[in-house]
């Protein structure tokens, strides 16, 4: 687990759970997007699969990189949901034999995207789990997980990992410091959308595009707000994205105020207005994804507050 960025202490426990022989059936990985769950689910079923702890240089390590070991199951979304018959199918899959002897690992990417039925489906596996069954939920809405199902799981949160982390693995990765500064300051903590930005040449146009839009939005009147959102409100996924910029953007915002630095843009406002602003994009970003609350409504009335 030891070629994964940052969370330091989740790894620190998870080892010390293997190495106490007490492996729980389930886990609940909780933390935003992007910022290393699944990699970290990935390198504990190495850890637990692997001959060598994870060593990512034998057969089986290889395998499970190209998600074609047989004692690992990767459940991921499809359309925006959970298909039930994919958890119906793992109670099957979990109480066949082990390949190698070990466990049989499930992954559930976006737990929360289950459906009612698939979550009693799981908690039904959890009731009365195989002897080397393991089931790891991740999640960046642990609130949409059944509470009956969380209390049968070890819950593990992950935080964002350091800038200066990003920025020396960026360096590592090719980057130059410049570069490797200036996306670490905009991915706020997010390893996975740090190299993302770093490798993707469409991503980082769309990111740096976004932020100019902000910086000229923000000196607009309502008028030209309003028309920016009725450019964007249809497009799900590109709003989505946009929100997740103007938070980062507002992160760094609020990083550059607490420096007492120069350059950042919303020099007029306190400190207690950015904070504010960005609990509003969380809320904005909570229920433009989960509800069927008026698109349109809700950006205009989160941009207006810019
Ligand atoms: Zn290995």
């Amino acid at each position: 687990m030891n070629e994964i960025i940052g969370h330091k202490k989740q790894k620190d426990f998870l080892k010390k759970i293997v190495l106490s022989g007490k492996i729980p059936h389930a886990f609940l990985f909780s933390g935003e997007e992007n910022i290393g769950k699944t990699s970290l689910a990935i390198a504990f079923s190495k850890f637990l699969l692997c001959d060598n702890n994870g060593c990512n240089n034998c057969k089986i390590c290889a395998s499970i990189d190209k998600n074609i070991f047989p004692d690992l199951c990767i459940i991921s979304k499809e359309n925006n949901n959970i298909e039930i018959d994919k958890i119906r199918s793992l109670k099957d899959f979990l109480s066949l034999k082990s390949y190698n002897n070990k466990k049989k690992i499930a992954i559930i990417e976006e737990a929360h995207l289950m459906g009612i039925d698939s979550q009693n489906s799981i908690l039904k596996i959890l009731e009365e789990p195989g002897d080397n069954s393991v089931i790891i939920l991740i999640t960046s809405f642990p609130n949409m997980i059944l509470g009956t199902i969380k209390s049968r799981v070890q819950k593990i949160e992950f935080n964002h990992i350091g800038r200066k982390e990003i920025e020396d693995y960026l360096i590592l990765l090719g980057g130059d410091r410049k570069e490797a500064e200036e996306i670490s300051q905009f991915s706020s903590g997010k390893i996975g959308k740090a190299i993302t930005l770093f490798q993707n040449r469409e991503e980082k146009d769309f990111f740096f595009g976004t932020i100019r839009d902000i910086n000229l939005l923000i000196k607009e009147g309502v008028e030209k707000r309003f028309e920016y959102v009725k450019s964007i409100y249809e497009d799900k996924e590109k709003v989505s994205e946009i929100l997740n910029i103007l938070e980062r953007f507002m992160r760094r915002e609020m990083l550059l105020k607490l420096y007492r630095k120069e350059d950042n843009v919303f020099k007029n406002y306190t400190l207690l207005r950015i904070k504010d602003i960005i609990e509003e994009i969380q809320k904005t970003k909570y229920y433009f994804n989960n509800t069927n609350t008026n698109k349109k409504l809700l950006l205009e009335n989160l941009i207006i507050k810019l």
